[in-house]
């Protein structure tokens, strides 16, 4: 049997094509056929071409290009999001990488609409921007312990819609992806953040609250998936209790959204042969 992707990850991984969260399976790997080994091994090798094609970004958005990426991070805690900005996006120059975490609202950004520290943290052109959460936490947190009434989150689905809309129309290519994990897999990760000094900062007392909220947070991300899944910001669901796959199915995310900017080196904005032979006539000015 032949190792690898048997479907390309964009098609496997589409909202539509996953079960609903509560039946999704999180150790499934699919489209992939391979083991933990082959799954390293290739995310690897393909993190040289994601790196290439961001670079490519770059030097695009340089050039006046006003194309962007932008990654959406959500998941439940421990789901991996920081593992995925570590071992995935890191693999990329951190020149055009533009990242953000969003936590609980400052005070300042409470006395906003919650999209506007969103679109402050937008990439730039050129830019492959990262959310470690996102705008959904406004109908993901919110609405499971009520911060505020249905009337007010209700309506932010067909918001968020209208807004990436307008992302997307400017240049933006979104890809969003919802991370899930077991509740026995996020029991070992916890219980692993316990294990050691240099493990404690990750862990919050407080996620052990969220975790009691689980169908609640099933119910929520379901709905996000349903409302606000679309041709032009899609959804993607990546089955995450093996980080493996999480990282390799991220990665190929990454590269599809990026190859499908038909991106080209910017041509030479200045006549190369004649640069050629003034580098070349060069003498040591110190001498
Ligand atoms: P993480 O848990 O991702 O490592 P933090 O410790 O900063 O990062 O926690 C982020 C917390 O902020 C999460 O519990 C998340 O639900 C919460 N949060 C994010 N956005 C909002 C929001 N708009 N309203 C309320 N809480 C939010």
């Amino acid at each position: 049997m032949s190792t690898g992707w048997t479907t390309p990850a964009p098609d496997a991984l589409r909202a539509t094509a996953q079960p609903r969260v509560a039946e999704l399976d999180p150790r499934s790997t699919p489209g992939f056929i391979g083991d933990k080994k082959t799954g390293q091994l290739l995310t690897a090798q393909r993190a040289t071409v994601l790196a290439d094609l961001q670079e490519m970004l770059y030097a695009n958005g340089r050039s006046g290009d006003r194309r962007s990426v932008l990654l959406v991070l959500q998941g439940m805690d421990t789901a991996g999001k920081g593992g995925v900005v570590k071992h995935v996006v890191g693999a990329v120059d951190p020149q055009g990488v533009s990242h953000t975490s969003f936590g609980v609202p400052t005070e300042e950004e409470r006395s906003h609409h919650y999209l506007w520290r969103i679109r402050k943290a937008l990439p730039r052109p050129g830019q492959l921007g990262v959310f470690d959460r996102s705008h959904y936490e406004d109908v993901l947190v919110v609405r499971v312990h009520n911060l505020v009434p249905p009337s007010v989150w209700e309506p932010r689905y067909d918001e968020i819609n209208a807004f990436e809309r307008e992302l997307v129309e400017g240049g933006t290519t979104l890809v969003k992806v919802a991370m899930v994990i077991s509740p026995a897999e996020q029991k070992v990760r916890l219980a692993e953040r316990l294990t050691q000094p240099d493990k404690y900062w990750k862990y919050n007392p407080r996620d052990l609250d969220e975790r009691a909220l689980w169908p609640e947070y099933q119910a929520a991300y379901q709905a996000v998936l349903e409302r606000t899944d679309t041709d032009l910001a899609p959804w993607y669901v990546v089955p995450s209790d093996r980080k493996w796959y999480t990282r390799l199915a991220v990665t190929e995310l990454l590269i599809a959204a990026l190859q499908s900017l038909d991106l080209r080196w910017p041509p030479a904005d200045f006549d190369v042969e004649v640069e050629q032979q003034r580098v070349a006539a060069l003498t040591d000015p110190t001498s």
